[in-house]
């Protein structure tokens, strides 16, 4: 029997199956940002999304995480998801049969129609940019894969996007699709303490950021610049800046070109 998906923090609640007067009472539920993640290790979520600000934010239903077994639609006695590649050679490949009723699934269950992304190393890198558009999307739905991959045809047919954490192979996607929507959940708007931080943060900016010091004052006879104890906003403020520039120009000058391009 195939399980039902399973469901982290609020349930997910459907107008269809929502009676009016709870929705009007926990409007922002309803319209919550939906992850879903289509992974045959189910269990590892919502892994270190339930921490701290982001499982804040899950616990309060200001974002729904939903993961979708693959295992629940494998073939036969034992749940066969993969099979060996078309053409020879290492490893299994997960067979295109099988994801496309995990991707049913996941439609079916999505509370607004939202795009579908494939964790891959041959993707588009994933960056802050790409956060935010996902941040605006109504959610998405990312497919975690596992051993040499996933049958082409599916990727092609659903019109799934690659986006990849890095250029470097990790043995499944979930650790990918968990920095990633670590990385746009942070975005959603009352999940950070203070809007402000998410503006002035590197990669928001387009500068990466100023260095940070808290107390002690003097730690390891090293003091705090003493600028930052002047408690002059505007000096502050552009020492603050300098350095974002002199850090971003000496370490990404790639990022230091986007930034003058920009102007
Ligand atoms: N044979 C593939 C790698 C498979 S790694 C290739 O050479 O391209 C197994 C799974 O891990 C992939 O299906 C993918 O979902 C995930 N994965 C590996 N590296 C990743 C990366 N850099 N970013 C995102 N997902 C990755």
């Amino acid at each position: 029997m195939t399980q039902p998906p399973r469901s982290h923090g609020r349930k997910t609640l459907r107008p269809s199956v929502k009676p009016r007067a709870l929705m009007e009472e926990n409007p922002h539920i309803v319209g919550a940002w939906q992850a879903q993640v289509i992974t045959l290790f189910p269990e590892v979520f919502p892994g270190v999304l339930g921490e701290s600000l982001t499982g804040k934010a899950l616990k309060d239903g200001l974002w729904h995480l939903d993961t979708i077994g693959l295992r629940d639609y494998g073939m036969g006695k034992h749940r066969n998801v993969d099979d060996t590649p078309a053409g020879g050679g290492a490893g299994m490949v997960i067979r295109a049969d099988v994801l496309e009723q995990a991707i049913m699934a996941a439609k079916e269950r999505a509370a607004a129609p939202q795009p579908i992304f494939y964790l891959s190393p041959r993707g588009v890198p994933f960056n802050q940019k790409i956060a935010q558009h996902w941040a605006s999307e109504p959610g998405v739905t990312l497919l975690c894969g596992r051993f040499e991959g996933v049958d082409q045809r599916v990727l092609d047919h659903f019109r799934i996007i690659e986006v990849s954490l890095g250029d470097f192979v990790l043995t499944g996607g979930e650790i990918a699709a968990q920095a990633m929507l670590d990385a746009t959940v942070r975005l959603l708007p009352g999940v950070l303490g203070n809007a402000e931080s998410a503006v002035e943060e590197s990669h928001s900016s387009g500068l990466l950021e100023h260095p940070q010091y808290t107390r002690p004052a003097e730690w390891q006879g090293h003091a705090i610049p003493e600028v930052l104890m002047s408690g002059h906003h505007a000096r502050i403020a552009d020492w603050r800046r300098a350095q974002s520039e002199a850090l971003t120009k000496q370490r990404r000058p790639d990022m230091w070109a986007a930034y003058h391009k920009r102007d």
